[in-house]
């Protein structure tokens, strides 16, 4: 029977019909409809970092929820789990004097970290700075500036004239990144959006200087630093935000997933308190003519807090850095099948497996013909544009990595 459900980055028409019927959930491991368990070696869409099916989260959104299910935020509303939760990733953000601006995602925490950037330019006057610059690989979600920015050429095209001015910098070329502020005139550039580590990009993990170096860029002209921390925070990289493990303080950070492992839909910005100056400074001056309908929900407020409980109760944020090697050594070993053209792994709890060229060549699809294979080993991983992502819940342990890279092996023998 054909199906109604239009799946995002997907081929409708051949998957239609052949859906896969995900059931139920539980710590690392999902079920389909046949009862079948498969590992959760990608998180969900990198996630499920708590695991999936805890009972305490479903109780903290059904108290929420018959007490107040939700109420807007705009002008002087609030609700107190948003104004705690606010609080709380104030306290743990690498951000001098943070405000936290709450929206339902990552491409509209994108949006807005950016809409705000370019803002904070117009009302200091120097409405030139309108230009974003962003790198080679970088996802920063579907939505308008998302799309504009995006380092993934397949997901700018096909859709006319997009937002914005912007320019994509290489991926790990500092020097390549100085060109592009010359060249475009770095007093034009409002901001420079990155991911820590590239995670839809291919899982492209940082080099020695790279991300200080961009920071330094920045500061040296007064361009705004956006770290997208969606994939990279809630532990992904074994700190809160993924930016720690360089040392450097951006002037925006935008988190989504991990905050409430995709319990409820939740993300945000966390923007400096020099950013928020312009809205936030005399009474009577700006508004923020921007925001979205449930911004500050105070269900997702309360399982966002409930979550931050359980990746400190359970000590979940440092296993990004913990399992970081171990993941490595498990996959590493697959470099040498003849298929295989790079594992990237070792930097936080994430990884690729990259085909070579002649398998992408000869194998239509080959990357969601390799999760298939692997799917059928028993392990749920994410097709990328060359291979196979991986980025399991940070309560797996040692066996489970080990199944990880059996099912990849195993994925890898069955390619035709
Ligand atoms: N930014 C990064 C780094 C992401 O990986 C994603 C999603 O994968 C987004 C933004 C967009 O988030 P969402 O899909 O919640 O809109």
């Amino acid at each position: 029977m054909s199906t109604r459900l239009w799946h995002p980055f997907s081929d409708m028409a051949a998957v239609d019909g052949h859906e896969f019927v995900v059931d139920r959930g539980e710590g690392p491991w999902v079920f389909d409809e046949a009862g079948q368990r498969y590992l959760d070696g990608c998180a969900s869409l990198w996630y499920a970092n708590i695991g999936h099916g805890r009972q305490e989260l479903a109780e903290v959104a059904m108290a929420q929820m018959g007490k107040l299910e939700a109420y807007s935020c705009f002008a002087d509303i609030a609700n107190r789990p948003a104004l705690e939760l606010a609080d709380r990733l104030a306290g743990l953000a690498p951000v001098d004097d943070a405000k936290v601006f709450f929206g339902s995602g990552g491409a509209d925490a994108i949006d807005t970290a950016v809409k705000l950037a370019r803002g904070y330019w117009q009302a200091r006057g120097e409405h030139q700075r309108v230009h974003v610059v962003s790198r080679e690989t970088g996802y920063h979600g579907t939505h308008g500036y998302g799309t504009s920015i995006t380092g993934i050429p397949p997901n700018r095209e096909g859709w006319g004239v997009l937002a914005g001015e912007n320019t994509v910098a290489p991926l790990h070329d500092l020097d390549g990144v100085e060109k592009v502020f010359a060249e475009v005139g770095p007093e034009r550039i409002a901001a420079f959006v990155i991911e820590p580590v590239t995670g839809a990009g291919g899982v492209h993990l940082p080099v020695e200087g790279y991300i200080e170096g961009v920071a330094e860029l920045c500061r040296r002209h007064g361009v705004l630093l956006i770290i997208d921390a969606v994939i990279a925070g809630f532990g992904r990289l074994g700190t809160w935000f993924g930016i720690e493990r360089f040392g450097v303080r951006p002037d925006m950070i935008t988190f989504a997933k991990g905050v409430t492992s995709g319990y409820l839909p939740l993300g945000g910005v966390i923007a400096a308190g020099d950013v928020a100056a312009p809205w936030w400074t005399t009474p009577g001056e700006r508004t923020l003519r921007h925001g979205p309908t449930y911004s500050g929900h105070p269900t997702a407020c309360a399982v966002g807090l409930a979550t931050l409980d359980i990746y400190e109760r359970e000590g979940l944020i440092p296993r990004g850095q913990e399992l970081e090697n171990p993941l490595f050594e498990a996959l590493a070993p697959l470099t040498s099948h003849p298929y295989v053209h790079e594992v990237r792994a070792g930097f936080g709890f994430l990884a690729a497996v990259e085909l070579e060229q002649d398998v992408l060549d000869g194998v239509p699809d080959a990357p969601n013909v390799l999760l298939r294979a692997v799917r059928k080993a028993g392990v749920l991983v994410r097709g990328l544009g060359k291979g196979v992502a991986v980025s399991p819940p940070l309560v797996v342990g040692q066996e489970e990595i080990d199944l990880l890279a059996r099912a990849i092996r195993s994925g890898l023998e069955d390619l035709p």
